[in-house]
């Protein structure tokens, strides 16, 4: 297989704190890669440089071929890149299906002159997007939702249309940060089902950040090991579950 995401030796440190500290992974195109690790391991820190969000002080990120580290958030997700946080980024006050046409939404200029020297087109282009908008909330469940306020939404289906409004933006390889953090039981069976479809049926590649280890374990064809900014290592579930390293730092304090 090959890789799609490489990360090698990224640094990235807030004052004297060393969040990440030297990184180094691969995620293959297609696949659902587990990312694990203690608390302030720096695994939300590595998603933010991944996804353009922060800058790493030194390292590379290369996506697709691309070097994409020195890039802003909006470039590295048009390039396909795309993440959701821990917690969800979800605007209350906004119908759920607003919620999707926002994100899309990438110049109000833009737009705006297109409203003015072709309305047909701007016309053409807004149908074409609520309808893409329908689908990505009929794929996540959210579809009867749709005109609902996001602010009536549980915890867990704010996740679902955190994960909906980041398929907007036509992904190939999502980064997602505690996804089952916050969501009931019946609802995480729902979203690891509505992961594997994705990445069945449109190819995505997927990154997840998760303290469920189950869910790891189950979901995932291979799982990295972060410990202190650094990766402690990285195989198959079963590799990983029988690494001596990780009971001792990781698995061995948590159970
Ligand atoms: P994880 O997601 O694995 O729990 P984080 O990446 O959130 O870890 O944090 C790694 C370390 O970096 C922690 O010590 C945390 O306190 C620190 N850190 C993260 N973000 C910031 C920030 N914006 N400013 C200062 N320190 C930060
Ligand atoms: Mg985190």
């Amino acid at each position: 297989m090959t890789a799609l995401l490489e990360v090698d030796g990224v640094v990235r440190t807030f004052g004297g704190v060393r969040a990440v500290d030297g990184a180094t992974l691969s995620v293959d195109n297609h696949s659902i890669t587990g990312l694990i690790g203690p608390n302030g391991a720096g695994k939300s820190t590595l998603f933010a440089t991944i996804a353009g969000s922060l800058r790493p002080d030194s390292g590379r990120i290369v996506f697709s071929g691309r070097r994409i580290d020195r890039r802003p958030a909006h470039r590295v997700a048009r390039l396909g890149v795309v993440r959701t946080y821990q917690a969800a980024r979800v605007l209350t006050r906004m119908s759920v299906l607003d919620n999707l046409l926002v994100a899309t939404t990438r110049h109000p200029g833009e737009r705006l002159t297109t409203l003015v020297v072709r309305p047909r087109a701007a016309r053409a282009y807004e149908e074409r997007t609520r309808a893409r908008a329908h689908e990505q909330l009929a794929l996540v469940g959210l579809d009867t939702h749709a005109d609902a306020y996001a602010g009536t939404l549980s915890g867990g289906q704010r996740k679902l249309l955190d994960l909906a409004r980041v398929l907007m933006l036509e992904p190939s390889l999502v980064l997602l940060d505690e996804p089952m953090a916050g969501v009931a039981p019946a609802l995480r069976v729902e979203l690891l089902d509505h992961i594997l479809a994705l990445r069945r049926d449109r190819g995505i590649t997927f990154l997840i950040v998760e303290h469920d280890l189950d869910f790891v374990m189950r979901a995932a064809d291979s799982v990295v090991v972060m410990n202190e900014g650094r990766v402690l290592t990285a195989g198959t579930p079963d590799e990983v579950r029988r690494n001596e390293d990780v009971v001792d730092a990781y698995l061995g304090k948590a159970h």
